[in-house]
């Protein structure tokens, strides 16, 4: 694994007396470093929750938002160069996984194209895998390369994030949640609007991941 340089970082550090609470668990979460082999991952111990998603859908931002931090996770990557999977630590044990962004190869090609096949061996083998966050435009949800994704995960845990949610009227992303909502409702997927402009749905977002990272 590839480690932040230490220069630079300063962790925020959460007073122990403090009250974990889902508005602070993810507070003093830090950059970790990242993995191109199963090997360089971090010890698979504890508990890990995926971020996936189109690129350019806002998973970074996102990322960023529920953690409270400007820039945690990079918000703006060369396509088709992050083949990486980007590790931040919550908590001792506790971890948050940003994935490559979707979307670049042909559908029918799919993830095992955009994702590195090391990547399938992840997602079989980890054990402190606890769930998988799967980022969405508003504007656009449940593309095809959504899907795919929705049904490459479905094995775990999922909650989905329409994001950029202020760029769609109020009604309109009130229709969207439910359109999104009854297309997935019966596989037991929960879905919400999110907006790191309007600093919407921060909450919801951290309370169902610190229930799967057994917090808050
Ligand atoms: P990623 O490729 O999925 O990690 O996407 P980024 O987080 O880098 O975001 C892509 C672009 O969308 C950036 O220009 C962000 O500033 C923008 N963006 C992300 N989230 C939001 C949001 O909630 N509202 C608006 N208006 N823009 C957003």
């Amino acid at each position: 694994m590839r480690h932040a340089p230490g220069a630079g970082y300063r962790m925020a550090q959460m007073d122990a007396a403090t009250p974990r609470t889902p508005d602070n668990f993810f507070r003093a979460t830090r950059y970790i470093g990242c993995a191109t082999t199963p090997r360089a991952c971090p010890a698979d111990d504890g508990a890990e929750v995926v971020f996936a998603g189109r690129s350019n859908a806002g998973k970074s931002s996102a990322i960023n938002a529920i953690c409270d931090r400007r820039n945690l996770a990079r918000t703006s990557k060369t396509p088709g160069r992050t083949r990486a999977l980007h590790f931040f630590e919550v908590a001792p044990g506790l971890r948050i996984v940003d994935l490559p962004g979707y979307g670049y190869a042909r559908v029918a090609a799919g993830l095992r194209q955009d994702w590195a096949a090391w990547i399938t061996r992840y997602f079989e083998t980890r054990r402190s895998l606890r769930g998988a966050v799967i980022v969405m435009d508003a504007r656009r949800p449940l593309t095809a390369q959504d899907e795919q994704a929705v049904d490459y995960l479905r094995e775990l845990p999922l909650h989905i994030l329409l994001t950029k949610s202020d760029k769609l009227k109020r009604a309109e992303a009130d229709a969207v949640l439910r359109d999104v909502q009854s297309a997935l409702a019966s596989a037991g997927i929960s879905v919400q609007t999110f907006s790191t402009l309007k600093k919407h749905g921060l909450e919801e977002a951290r309370v169902k991941l610190a229930g799967w990272l057994g917090g808050g």
